[in-house]
């Protein structure tokens, strides 16, 4: 099942459930796999990979990198209540839609 949701690229989030080690912690989402119900948020869940030697990087080695995380267990943040909160739409008077915390109305972003 698709958990639906309104969260998108660059915006930041709260772990709400999950491995302990996260929990509670915010970050920036970099990117959404919609039809997997996941998502990968910076320093989120990471581990440890062992590279290959490219040309980029030629010693190779070990790197730091994101794993996905289930969308369920992430909220958009709401920067006023300092909290994971659901979130509205809205249309304003110029046309624009933003998206809005529904406990304290504050607008996060566009949608
Ligand atoms: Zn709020």
């Amino acid at each position: 099942m698709q958990a639906k949701t309104r969260i998108k690229k660059e915006d930041i989030v709260i772990a709400t459930s999950g491995k302990e080690r996260f929990a509670r912690k915010t970050g920036r989402v970099l990117k959404i796999f919609p039809e997997k119900g996941r998502a990968i948020v910076e320093g989120f869940n990471l581990a440890k990979r062992h590279m290959r030697p490219t040309q980029k990087n030629p010693k190779g080695g070990i790197v730091q990198r994101e794993g996905s995380i289930n969308l369920s267990n992430i909220m958009l943040y709401c920067p006023r209540c300092q909290r994971g909160t659901r979130v509205g739409n809205r249309l304003l008077t110029d046309g624009t839609k933003v998206r809005y915390c529904r406990k304290c109305e504050e607008v996060i972003g566009k949608t």
